[in-house]
């Protein structure tokens, strides 16, 4: 487990600075998510083509994705365990929930209903081998 600092920015508010505590995933497990995402969508699209009619277009559908589920799953770099970050428009707390942190997060306060945008404070944690604290 380790604890990285976030970003939290809306299009008008001033920008604040949150932490997260996140587990990183090995490359390992990001090819199985990888892998996974197309075994579940591909097998969807192969049982669908047997399905007359619908498979003209539910086989094309899965199949696409598929893709996407996949190219999503490569960029899930690591496992939100908690964390926390003040709503830059009411100051509110949001908390996070257990999950997968994307690259284009996103999260809703839930006072004020503003769509919070959160990036990493330091875009690429592992270029710089002595801030990983695992
Ligand atoms: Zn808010």
């Amino acid at each position: 487990m380790e604890q990285i600092l976030i970003r939290a920015n809306t299009p008008s508010d001033e920008q604040q600075t949150g932490t997260l505590h996140v587990r990183r995933f090995l490359k390992i497990e990001i090819v199985k998510n990888i892998l996974i995402k197309l075994l579940i969508f591909w097998g969807l699209a192969f049982v669908t083509f047997f399905i007359p009619v619908y498979d003209v277009f539910l086989t094309p559908l899965f199949f696409v994705i598929g893709l996407y589920q996949a190219l999503d799953a490569e960029k899930a770099r690591f496992k939100i365990h908690h964390g926390q970050v003040a709503c830059p428009h009411c100051k509110e707390n949001i908390k996070f929930k257990r999950g997968i942190l994307y690259e284009d997060h996103e999260v809703v306060c839930q006072k004020c209903t503003t769509v919070v945008k959160i990036a990493l404070k330091d875009p690429y944690p592992e270029r710089d081998g002595r801030k990983i604290l695992t």
